[in-house]
């Protein structure tokens, strides 16, 4: 059973994650300084220094800026802070869903492996894994 228990309830106001973005577990956040993005990391999760959590200077994280140009981002990922402009969505196979949000590579996988595993229970196969599989045969419909 999932719990809900300890599901924070959030204001209008707003209030900073108080888990991070990239692993999904608390501690030492830092806060991303982009207004109105409020995505908390672990500095080791994006690969900053940890003086970064104690420092003045402001930071931000990595969904505002293009990961192939570097330019402004416009398609972020649900999951991670993975982001691409315009002209490089192809370069990433970022898949756009909706908005401005989407999944890369990368989470698409992870999010199909969780659907999978969802849907077949502990059976082993995903839709990426279907062809070398070694559980491929044990699915009778
Ligand atoms: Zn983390
Ligand atoms: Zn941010
Ligand atoms: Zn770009
Ligand atoms: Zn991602």
């Amino acid at each position: 059973m999932a719990k809900n228990s300890g599901r924070r309830i959030f204001k209008k106001e707003k209030v900073a994650e108080d888990w991070c973005f990239q692993c999904k577990d608390g501690g030492e956040l830092m806060i991303c300084d982009h207004g109105g993005c409020l995505k908390a990391y672990h500095p080791e999760c994006v690969g900053v220094e940890d003086s970064v959590l104690t420092s003045d200077k402001p930071w931000i994280c990595g969904r505002h800026a293009c990961l192939i140009c570097k330019g402004k981002s416009y398609y972020q990922c649900y999951c991670c802070d993975r982001a691409s402009c315009w002209s490089c969505i192809g370069e990433i196979d970022f898949v756009h869903l909706k908005g401005r949000n989407g999944l890369c590579n990368n989470c698409l996988k992870l999010a199909l492996l969780v659907e999978e595993n969802r849907n077949i229970d502990s059976d082993g196969t995903s839709e990426i894994g279907k062809h070398t599989s070694a559980f491929s045969g044990s699915i009778t419909s």
